[in-house]
């Protein structure tokens, strides 16, 4: 029955007399009405005071992790807050570039990089490249040589076998994993004593990331414990302890902040006796909460003793979360934010698949009705930058809202681009 909770909205929203939602000062509805649905809107202000949590809670070094939600204005953004950027692929790389990045400013992940991608960005110059196998160190080597490149300062991946209690598909961290070189075979100290000892890289440290949609900052200490006698028997200058700090999707949820997340790493390090910089990269826990996505309801479906479909017009394309891991949101009005929720519904997309749900169980006001804008809050991360053209369905726009003033910095696709690639 509730109204939704404020606390899961962004920082700079305030709700109106009528109870109508703005967000950095814009009115929801006018951006619906404006730049159309589905939309994302971010609050910028809040994504700028994320950074520099972040900044403030390790220092120089943190990494803003792009594959969260990446376009070349959240590149910028990151940039300008003094945040590092994390790009795992060649295309992240070249969006980071393309916003104006400094390439020292980057840093390059990925289980299985190319060879052309280690190219480029060996001949890009980024700060920091992290290993993620022995393969990987052989192509580093060969690149290295036959370009004529400068020695990369690079990071080994480990895996420290700690288990973050998360989803499965999220846990990254433990002995069965395609990511790092295991401590406890001895794996990550081999690699890391080629490494040191390869004149083709300049070995700076080690990294693992233990999974995402982390709550227990707990987690995080063990993590340091597991890797203190490599950075301290290596005598390494720098430890990155990776992303995956939790954030709140739904009522009832909570999770610790940034500051409190360095502030448990930090401390766990120094009790470790760890002298090296500790660094991290939080994807998630910059954006996610600072944007919610505007639909449209198109149909309303009561199912006599059963349920009430609510369908919108997007769906897994913009936000394949729900059926990737099952993960719960909430709805609401956007005219109507600080109203009671007593219809229970169900909200799904218009995709041809049964599956594509994106709230299965949500709350609404009981005049919710055809034409209204229904809201999903805390999609800022994993939502747009996961998102599909199925069913050749036009990715929608991205605005940052700010002091009364909307941005777009991602426009709708149109059907054009959804033929831009086909050249048959
Ligand atoms: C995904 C990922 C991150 C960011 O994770 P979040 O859960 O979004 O904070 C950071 N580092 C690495 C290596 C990752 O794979």
């Amino acid at each position: 029955m509730s109204p939704l909770p404020p606390a899961l909205l962004p920082d700079n929203a305030t709700i109106g007399p009528a109870g109508r939602l703005a967000i950095g000062g814009c009115d929801v509805v006018e951006l619906a009405a404006e730049f159309g649905t589905p939309l994302f809107v971010y609050d910028e202000a809040e994504l700028r005071s994320r950074c520099r949590e972040a900044v403030a809670a390790f220092g120089d070094g943190v990494a803003y992790a792009g594959k969260a939600f990446l376009c070349r204005a959240m590149a910028r953004l990151a940039h300008e807050e003094g945040m590092h950027l994390d790009v795992a692929t060649g295309g992240e790389m070249h969006v980071a570039l393309s916003a104006g990045i400094p390439a020292a400013r980057l840093v390059m992940h990925g289980n299985n990089k190319s060879s052309r991608e280690l190219e480029a960005a060996l001949q890009a110059g980024v700060g920091r490249i992290v290993v993620d196998s022995h393969d990987e160190l052989d192509r580093i080597e060969s690149t290295v040589t036959s370009e004529g490149c400068d020695a990369p300062a690079v990071l080994i991946r480990v895996n420290p076998g700690v288990e973050a209690h998360t989803h499965e598909f999220l846990r990254t961290g433990a002995a069965d994993s395609k990511f790092g070189l295991a401590v406890e075979s001895g794996e990550a100290r081999r690699a890391v004593d080629r490494a040191a000892a390869s004149p083709a890289m300049r070995l700076v440290g080690i990294h693992a990331h233990i999974g995402s949609q982390v709550f227990d900052v707990a987690s995080f200490r063990r993590e340091v414990d597991v890797l203190a006698p490599i950075v301290n028997d290596f005598a390494l200058p720098e430890l990155s302890v990776g992303g995956g700090l939790g954030v709140a999707y739904v009522e009832g949820e909570s999770a610790p902040s940034i500051t409190e997340w360095g502030a448990t790493v930090r401390r766990a390090a120094s009790e470790a006796g760890i002298g090296a910089r500790v660094t991290a990269e939080p994807g998630r826990a910059i954006v996610a909460h600072a944007a919610v996505t505007v639909y449209t309801v198109g149909t309303l479906k009561r199912i006599d003793g059963i349920r009430t479909y609510l369908a919108v017009d997007g769906g897994m394309s913009d936000n394949p979360r729900p059926v990737l891991y099952g993960s719960g949101y909430e709805a609401f009005l956007p005219r109507a934010v600080d109203a009671a929720r007593p219809e229970r519904v169900r909200v799904v997309g218009k995709h041809c698949e049964s599956g594509d749900i994106i709230v299965a169980e949500a709350r609404v006001p009981a005049d919710v009705s055809v034409g209204d804008l229904v809201a999903t809050p805390v999609t800022g991360a994993y939502g747009h930058s996961m998102g599909s053209n199925y069913n050749m369905v036009r990715r929608p726009p991205v605005l940052f809202v700010k002091d009364g003033n909307a941005r777009l910095v991602v426009r709708r696709e149109t059907y054009e681009d959804l033929l831009g690639r086909d050249v048959g």
